[in-house]
């Protein structure tokens, strides 16, 4: 079989969409997940396992496992990041620009290929090889190419990490957006060949290591241009 990453012959894992880690903390005693719909009412789905597809050979998944490690420790505290919050919004420093990207878009990616059905709102047309061929080569792009901003999901005070929801797409002004929930945080990915609104932009990950995260409540959250109008209010920009 083909792996999608490096596209050499070769036996395939049955490897995560969404890695393992985000999961783990995720799984009840009896090793089922939380997940829910689009429409939080409905009754909570429970599937046994975390969501998998043979997609990559044994050399992506390690070359993969380095962002996720990184993005692993980054989201449960293990690392040395500062936090500054200002009025609604948390700024992120000291956050690695190329693992936390790639970690991002490989995530992104993966929802692409995937054949699954959880995953078929998530079809990024030529952007996928583009995608490719950067996770590849470890290559974050610039600051411009598909930024993305992350709201920690808020309910009765709480972040809410049990959450997961089928990824969604929408049009944020002339682009597409692609919207993802887990590990408690709404991730939102602008796809475009054009340059994506500054407030997006500002709020994702710089070479310089900095990021900004906008709090959001549950009850909100199926509105990403609400999120990005919310940001530039918030941010004054
Ligand atoms: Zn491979």
């Amino acid at each position: 079989m083909t792996c999608n990453l490096c596209q050499k012959e070769r036996d395939l894992k049955n490897s995560h969409i969404i890695p393992e880690f985000i999961y783990s903390s995720l799984y009840d005693e009896k090793h089922r997940f939380h997940e829910i719909s689009d429409d939080v009412k409905k009754k909570n789905k429970m599937p046994q396992k975390g969501i998998r597809e043979r997609l990559l050979c044994l050399e992506c998944e390690q070359h993969l496992s380095k962002y996720e490690r990184y993005a692993s420790l980054v989201l449960n505290g293990g690392y040395s990041i500062t936090v500054r919050n200002e009025g609604r919004l948390v700024h992120l420093g000291n956050v690695e620009y190329l693992k936390f990207k790639l970690f991002a878009l490989s995530v992104l990616w993966r929802a692409s290929v995937s054949d699954l059905g959880v995953f078929c709102q998530v079809k990024l047309g030529p952007h996928e090889e583009k995608l490719r061929i950067m996770i590849l080569n470890d290559d974050p792009g610039t600051e411009y190419q598909y930024p993305f901003i992350l709201s920690p999901i808020i309910h009765e005070n709480e972040v809410q990490e049990a959450l997961i929801v089928a990824p969604t797409w929408t049009r944020l002004e002339n682009h597409f957006a692609y919207r993802f929930v887990f590990g408690g945080i709404a991730w939102v990915f602008v796809v475009s060949g054009h340059k994506a609104p500054n407030v997006i932009i500002n709020a994702s990950i710089n070479r310089n290591g900095e990021l900004t995260m906008l709090p959001w409540e549950l009850s909100d959250m199926r509105f990403i241009t609400h999120m990005a109008q919310k940001l530039a209010q918030q941010s004054k920009l």
